[in-house]
């Protein structure tokens, strides 16, 4: 999507700090960190939201979710860590291209929100 922040971070357009890259997914960290440690894993393809995936996404989503282990602990989670999915307007959604904030960090991640 031409006018998509995450699609333009895919592409190199908008920089980032990496984590990681696949042929289908991307991981990076968040520019406004809620945690000592906070990234975002998404797809390279443009997905909307968590609301618009079918069974035809499963095996992208079950991509994504299986890669956040090994990803978190390369960031020095080893004692757990918090996954969100804002989707829509009513889970307050601010980017719509679908992605899974990851957060942790030595201590308990305060409150259950991420940006509000
Ligand atoms: P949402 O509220 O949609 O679940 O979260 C969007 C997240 O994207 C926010 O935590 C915000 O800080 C992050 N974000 C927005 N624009 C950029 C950007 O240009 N670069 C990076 N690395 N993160 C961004
Ligand atoms: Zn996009």
């Amino acid at each position: 999507m031409d006018n998509c922040i995450f699609c333009k971070i895919v592409r190199g357009e908008i920089p980032s700090k990496k984590v990681y890259e696949d042929d289908d997914i991307f991981a990076f960290h968040d520019i406004r960190p809620h945690a000592p440690v906070h990234f975002l894993v998404i797809p390279k393809r443009h997905v909307e939201s968590l609301a618009e995936c079918t069974d035809a996404d499963a095996g992208l989503l079950g991509g994504m979710m299986a890669a956040i282990p090994k990803l978190a602990r390369e960031q020095g989670l080893n004692d757990g860590f918090r996954t969100i999915v804002n989707t829509g307007r009513v889970g307050r959604q601010e980017v719509y291209h679908l992605h899974i904030h990851v957060l942790g960090g030595p201590e308990p991640i305060p409150g259950p929100m991420v940006g509000h």
